[in-house]
């Protein structure tokens, strides 16, 4: 009989995963392996060339940042009838990354987004042989999904990078109610401590914008890699109509345009997380064309400009800045730029004396903290394995005697069995 046929079949399928881009911080590549199913979860950028070599029969993406999607057309080269999926807005955003970027092959980037299935959070779909897969809400970044798989053997989940607060844009990671045969999850934040809270960081930005503005000043927002501050972008609109004390222009790229858009096109996400009509958060946006030599920013009155997150070379151009900065603006910067870079991105020239008193370096994370982490873990109870965070933080935590030796470090290509 068929059925009994595939039952002794699974349960002799072996189910192997491997670190493909080691633990280190921005590294996230994983080979997931149910008998002959090969499932590459996010064929990163800095994979050490392993990820180039895995030929992968489907690949799922969590989210478009570079350290987990940056090799897509590579591995696509080499593997043309691999199916690929991730939602849509992650789809739209890894479009425009790879629009954006210097290729030489631009056909081939073309077939292989074209290859990209967008699919709904909390929608199964099937990889075949009995394997299903679910993308859940990550919390991290327009987007972001966290992977569900499932077989006859079990349930896995493996987040990708993933924040459990909530901004008040995305719907924060929440544990789906099910039994899991194994966690494999990031760490960026382990060990790490003493974070500012997200809403308290949100409302001292809005409030330095609204200053800034009130004093007939303009605002540059610097923001790499693609994050949170975008999503203050699309809450910036919203903000200045009910709280703002003056009216003032917003500006963005065609970048974050079309990812906004994307994002509130699809209803399961305007629905259940934006309040009120998903136009207000885009109507307000005036797309910002790269600046003339002879830009005159007082013609144009105080503004605020999010620049990024595409090249930094292009969207956060010194002379824009400089202007801005020498006229009495304001610098905002996402916290993982250091002041030393930041001020080479301002060039020389433009450094007047207070530059550093009008340069803002905020810090809004959007990975899970360790304290998160760790009940997160104690709560699914099933054996857990971290990578994607600093390897010694890493190891520091799994030790920790409340989990029983249960969590463990995965190494560059280690390969354990689940
Ligand atoms: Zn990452
Ligand atoms: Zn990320």
């Amino acid at each position: 009989m068929a059925v009994t046929a595939i039952k002794r079949l699974n349960r002799d399928r072996p189910i192997r995963a491997t670190a493909l881009a080691g633990n280190g911080i921005g590294r996230h590549s994983l080979l997931f392996e149910i008998g002959k199913r090969k499932i590459l979860i996010d064929p990163g950028n800095q994979s050490n060339g392993m990820v180039k070599l895995c030929q992968p029969d489907i690949i799922l993406l969590t989210h478009a940042h570079a350290d987990h999607v940056g090799n897509l057309i590579e591995v696509y080269k080499k593997n043309p009838k691999v199916r690929i999926y991730a939602t849509a807005p992650t789809k739209a955003i890894v479009e425009q990354v790879f629009g954006l970027s210097d290729q030489d092959q631009p056909h081939l980037v073309e077939e292989c987004l074209d290859r990209i299935r967008a699919v709904p959070y909390q929608k199964e779909f099937h990889l075949g042989r009995n394997i299903y897969a679910r993308l859940i809400p990550a919390g991290h970044i327009l987007g972001s999904a966290s992977i569900i798989i499932t077989a006859p053997e079990g349930n896995f989940l493996i987040t990708g990078d993933f924040a459990a607060q909530p901004r008040g844009v995305l719907a924060p990671f929440r544990l789906p109610d099910m039994n899991l045969r194994a966690l494999i999850t990031e760490g960026s934040l382990v060990g790490v401590s003493e974070l500012p809270e997200p809403e308290a960081e949100k409302q001292r930005f809005f409030e330095l914008i609204g200053r800034t503005i009130a004093r007939e000043r303009s605002v540059v927002v610097a923001t790499e890699p693609y994050g949170v501050f975008n999503e203050f972008a699309l809450l910036l609109s919203r903000w200045q109509d009910d709280a703002a004390p003056h009216r003032f222009q917003i500006f963005i790229n065609q970048y974050l345009k079309n990812a906004f858009t994307s994002y509130l096109d699809h209803k399961e996400f305007s629905d259940l997380w934006l309040e009120g009509d998903p136009e207000a958060y885009t109507s307000a946006y005036l797309v910002m064309e790269p600046f003339g030599r002879k830009a005159n920013f007082k013609e144009i009155g105080p503004f605020c400009y999010f620049a990024g997150p595409g090249s930094l070379r292009r969207e956060f151009p010194r002379r824009v800045v400089g202007q801005i900065l020498s006229a009495g603006g304001q610098l905002i910067v996402d916290g993982r730029f250091s002041k030393s870079s930041v001020q080479k991105r301002i060039g020389k020239r433009n450094l007047s004396a207070d530059w550093s008193s009008r340069t803002a370096l905020f810090h809004v994370f959007n990975h899970i903290t360790g304290p998160e982490l760790k009940s997160l873990i104690l709560e699914v109870a099933r054996p857990t394995y971290l990578m994607h965070g600093s390897p010694a933080k890493l190891k520091r935590f799994a030790a920790e005697e409340d989990f029983n030796g249960r969590v463990s470090v995965l190494g560059l290509r280690e390969q354990i069995v689940l």
